[in-house]
């Protein structure tokens, strides 16, 4: 492949690249990928210690888990985690979404076909519509379901008895769920964001199963640059693997990991085109801030809501980015790393303080 190529190659990839979304590509590998045991799913050791001791005292009661609510930006494991927790508990595992329930009739349907123990994972939960969430609160509850047949003064309520079972809903951001729905449940676990090492061992066991060989410099070097996220660590490891193979012997190395992500315009830290575009916004366009969140994404031409979910996540957690009540702004470490001199803006919005909700 010439030089060319990696161009056209580059600008394909570019934009969805570094976003922690899932695309269509991941699903090719991402299933062989996940991991199927606690042991093997590598960080969070929070959550995983706590998990490990809910598991073990529902098998020892042989009883059924408390639901369970797992939330954090995309791509850090949310999904993988409800198939693990599955897989410990020796129990089956239906996997649905928010906004694929449309109707009282859907849940009623995914409910009633669970065996007793099972998991229903609902990915993107704050999605469910009010009148869903309605009759989901009673089967959460008393593990029942509320129909009402018949209409007008004729319409009464039966009592549908559903087998005890575990929701395990997941969220980008747990502050848009409803209250009563987040106090039904009983775990609710927040998965961090990854740091480099944690991020190699992923690289490493993921390079291992694609049989794809690589040195320990190589790795940390595009975990370094994964924005502590494992499916963006994957993401990258499949490409660099295409630099290796085209530039190199096959072997990731240091110097084609550094090669290939310059390339592919991922910088040291991770940050990509839209990341840089987003800070030197608020920093040229806004003064360094606060600017309002929809009117940055306008001026950068993005959505607001993937800024908020896929971008500023790592750059919160980086200290580049900070939320204040009158919006977002750009941080000096964010100036520095531009190469703008910093200068603090005249209404001192810009000193780095974060108003941050832990839940959203
Ligand atoms: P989410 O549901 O939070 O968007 P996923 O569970 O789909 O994220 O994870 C994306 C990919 O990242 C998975 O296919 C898996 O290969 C990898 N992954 C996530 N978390 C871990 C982990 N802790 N250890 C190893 N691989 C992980």
């Amino acid at each position: 492949m010439s030089e060319n190529n990696f161009t056209e190659f580059e600008t394909d990839f570019e934009s969805r690249i570094m976003s922690s979304s899932y695309t269509e590509e991941d699903s090719v590998t991402e299933v062989s990928l996940r991991p199927e045991t606690l042991d093997e799913y590598v960080g969070q050791e929070k959550a995983k210690g706590n998990l490990k001791i809910y598991i073990e005292a529902a098998k020892s009661r042989g009883d059924v888990l408390d639901h369970v609510l797992l939330y954090g930006p995309p791509g850090l494991g949310k999904t993988t985690l409800a198939g693990i927790i599955a897989n410990e508990l020796g129990v089956n595992i239906r996997i649905t979404s928010g906004p694929a329930i449309e109707k009282q009739g859907d849940l009623a349907a995914l409910l009633t076909n669970l065996a007793p123990n099972d998991i229903l994972f609902v990915d993107e939960i704050h999605r469910l519509n009010r009148s869903v969430e309605e009759i989901l609160y009673p089967a959460l509850e008393d593990y029942a379901l509320d129909i009402i047949i018949g209409k007008g003064p004729a319409a009464r309520s039966i009592r549908l008895p559903l087998p005890k079972f575990t929701l395990i809903g997941a969220t980008t951001r747990a502050g848009q769920l409803s209250q009563p729905l987040r106090d039904r449940f009983g775990v609710l676990l927040k998965l961090e964001i990854y740091t480099p090492s944690e991020l190699c061992s992923i690289i490493k066991r993921s390079a291992g199963i694609l049989g794809i060989e690589i040195e320990e410099d190589g790795a940390l070097e595009i975990a370094s640059r994964s924005r502590g996220t494992p499916r963006i660590a994957n993401r990258l490891l499949k490409r660099v693997r295409d630099f290796a193979q085209v530039k190199g012997d096959g072997i990731i190395t240091l110097d084609i990991a550094r090669y290939a992500l310059g390339m592919l315009e991922i910088d040291e830290l991770g940050l990509d085109n839209v990341d840089r575009r987003m800070l030197e916004t608020i920093i040229r366009v806004y003064d360094g801030g606060p600017v309002g969140l929809e009117t940055l994404a306008s001026t950068i031409g993005e959505e607001a809501i993937t800024l908020e979910d896929v971008y500023e996540p790592y750059l919160l957690q980086i200290g580049y980015l900070s939320r204040t009540l009158r919006g977002r702004c750009a941080t000096p470490l964010a100036y520095e790393h531009l190469g703008i001199p910093y200068k603090k803006n005249s209404s001192g919005a810009n000193d780095g303080q974060t108003t941050f909700d832990d839940m959203n």
